[in-house]
C-alpha cells in the first residue's frame, strides 16, 4: 500500500474537475479543461495586485505582504499575518493575525481572528464550503510533518 502522502487530492479552479497529484507537485494541467494549475502554496511578501489569486494549496500573507485581488480562492485554507483586500473563499481553515487587516467577503470552513486584527468590512460565511473542498482538502496539519 502506497504512502498516504503520496498523493493529494486537488480540484480545478477552473472546471471543478477532482484528480490526484503528487504531493511534490508545483503546478500541474488539469486533466479535464487543461489549464494550468497552481497547487503549491502562494506566500505573498509585498504589495500585489491580482484579479484573481487561485490555488489549491494555501494563501499566506505575511506582515509586509498586501493583497489586492478581486478573488483569493486557496482551497487548503488561508493565513494573513498583513493586509488582505478581497473576497476570499476556501475549504479549509483561515487565520487572520494579531497585526492583519482583512477587508473582503470570505467563506471559510474555520476562522481564527487574533487579538489585534483589524477587520475592515466583509460579509463572512462560517463554516462554509462554497465548493465542497473541504472533501478534497480533509486535513493539513498531516503534511507539515517533513
Ligand atoms: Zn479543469
Amino acid at each position: 500500500m502506497p504512502p498516504e502522502t503520496a498523493h493529494r487530492s486537488v480540484q480545478c479552479y477552473h472546471c471543478r474537475r477532482r484528480f490526484e497529484v503528487g504531493v511534490r507537485a508545483v503546478t500541474v494541467s488539469c486533466p479535464g479543461c487543461h489549464k494550468r494549475l497552481v497547487i503549491e502554496d502562494l506566500v505573498i511578501k509585498n504589495a500585489q495586485a491580482y484579479t484573481k489569486l487561485q490555488t489549491c494549496g494555501r494563501v499566506v500573507v505575511q506582515r509586509r505582504g498586501h493583497v489586492m485581488a478581486t478573488l483569493v480562492e486557496a482551497h487548503a485554507g488561508i493565513e494573513v499575518l498583513g493586509v488582505l483586500e478581497a473576497n476570499a473563499i476556501t475549504g479549509g481553515s483561515v487565520r487572520i493575525g494579531p497585526k492583519a487587516t482583512w477587508k473582503g467577503d470570505l467563506a471559510a470552513r474555520t476562522l481564527r481572528v487574533d487579538s489585534g486584527a483589524r477587520i475592515v468590512g466583509g460579509r463572512f460565511a462560517v463554516p462554509d464550503d462554497p465548493l465542497g473542498l473541504a472533501a478534497t482538502t480533509p486535513e493539513r496539519a498531516d503534511e507539515a510533518a517533513p
